[in-house]
């Protein structure tokens, strides 16, 4: 393969690409499918179990995750019965044989429930579900201020491998400034009681981009965090998107809002310093943003393997997965939208819950898209070996043009002849390969997207 410095400029800073198709891409099912018919022929054997809590003390200004500002009283157990609800008709539907090879709570902010409240969450994926939450990796997200001793006590007793706390800065002015405000003595002060819960895997959140932050404020977070040993370190490029806090107080076209060569260039002078600095402190790069610590004890499957498995989500704005369909509930960002969505999940009948709302079919062509976008986003790359297997093709033959061109860019190495893998400069510009996969009926989906 060809390498050369790029003709025109891409930004790198195009869409984080968690999941593919993005939920933008999803549309009401007409035939609102029963989730029994979904997964009669599918393999159950080692499924991900995936609990989403949508609530938050606050709202990050940087944040699109389907979650809301508190929960007036009762709304948390009214949801945890929906829960139950939920857990109850999908375990049906799923039928005999199915096992669960990891589970994870997310958010929003999982630790908004108190104590009682995460016994009865691990008692709805154990008891419900018949996930053995103390023999798979089960990973938990947590904010500072609700990492408390008694919830942490629960989540390690309940058998939590990980714990990944949203940090976003050291710095308390930066915080402010991306609208998560905490002081950085609260932030050490739950470190201390998630090292205090012996919780085997820290995982810290940190963001770079955030107005005010310089190079050398950069490291001086990464330093603090590393402090503490963490295990795992996910470092992401601040986005500006529309309807967050940020994007209303910077709205499109402004300076924040993407396609701003000067902000990219600072995003990624920031991310190689950051980079940089893990690599010389023993940390090896899993993807652009995942940095792990060469000795830490291994977690099982991770994202990267969840590509043939099949997914189950539960709560409102969970995704789950089968090899033909993804689906899920309605989708939003602004906050009086999520309310209302949260509002029907929560008055949502066994009926309703056995079928499929929201969606997106995975043909097959979709499906090696999705296995290419995945695998090339990782450090490991993918081994084209693996995707013969699975597709009865060669990598190259169904993606040659989009190959070429990342090529071109000096994007993918040609080193290691048995994996296709994304060179320190492609894996630095993750955020516009994974677009540049995106299928033309996905694109179309997406533009289509009327935000709420
Ligand atoms: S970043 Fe995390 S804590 Fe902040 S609003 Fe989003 S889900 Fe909640």
């Amino acid at each position: 393969m060809t390498t050369a410095e790029p003709v025109t400029r891409t930004s790198p800073y195009q869409h984080y690409v968690y999941a593919y198709p993005h939920k933008t891409a999803y549309r009401p099912l007409p035939d609102r499918p029963l989730l029994a018919e979904l997964w009669a022929s599918e393999p159950k054997d080692a499924l991900s179990l995936y609990l989403h809590i949508p609530f938050c003390e606050v709202r990050c200004g940087f944040c699109n995750l389907f979650t809301r500002i508190g929960a007036p009283d009762g709304l948390t157990g009214a949801y945890l019965d929906a829960l139950e609800r939920q857990a109850t008709a999908v375990r049906d539907a799923l039928g005999e044989g199915a096992r669960f090879a990891t589970a994870a709570f997310g958010g929003g902010t999982p630790t908004f429930l108190t104590a009682a409240e995460l016994e009865r969450l691990c008692d709805i994926a154990e008891h419900r579900m018949g996930a053995d939450l103390r023999a798979v990796p089960l990973s938990v997200e947590a904010s500072p201020a609700t990492a408390t001793a008694d919830r942490l006590a629960v989540l390690a007793d309940r058998g939590a491998t990980r714990l990944s706390l949203g940090v976003q800065s050291f710095v308390d002015a930066e915080a402010r400034a991306a609208v998560r405000p905490q002081r950085r003595a609260d932030v050490e002060a739950a470190l201390g009681r998630v090292r205090e819960a012996r919780i085997p895997v820290l995982n810290i959140d940190l963001i770079y981009g955030i107005d005010g932050q310089t190079e050398q404020s950069w490291l001086h977070s990464l330093d603090a965090a590393l402090t503490w040993r963490p295990e795992e370190l996910y470092l992401y490029p601040l986005y500006v998107r529309p309807l967050t806090g940020l994007g209303r107080r910077h709205p499109a076209p402004g300076p924040r809002t993407g396609g701003d060569p000067a902000w990219d260039e600072r995003r990624l002078t920031l991310y190689r310093a950051g980079r940089d600095h893990l690599l010389a402190r023993g940390y090896t790069q899993h993807s652009m943003r995942m940095f792990r610590r060469a000795d830490a004890p291994p977690q099982g499957a991770d994202d990267y393997a969840c590509q043939t498995d099949g997914m189950i989500g539960l709560g409102c704005g969970a995704r789950s997965y089968t090899s033909g369909l993804h689906y899920s509930f309605d989708y939003a960002v602004d906050m009086h939208q999520i309310r209302g969505i949260i509002d029907d999940y929560v008055a949502g009948d066994a009926a309703g819950f056995a079928r499929a709302q929201v969606g997106y079919p995975m043909s097959p062509a979709e499906a090696r898209r999705r296995h290419l976008l995945q695998s090339l986003l990782q450090a490991d790359g993918l081994r084209p070996d693996d995707y013969r297997d699975r597709f009865g093709s060669a990598p190259a033959d169904d993606f040659g043009p989009e190959l070429e061109r990342f090529a071109d860019r000096g994007w993918l190495t040609d080193a290691d002849p048995t994996a296709l893998r994304l060179t320190p400069e492609g894996l630095a510009h993750s955020d516009a390969v994974g677009p540049e996969l995106f299928s033309p009926a996905v694109r179309t989906a997406m533009a289509a997207y009327e935000r709420k």
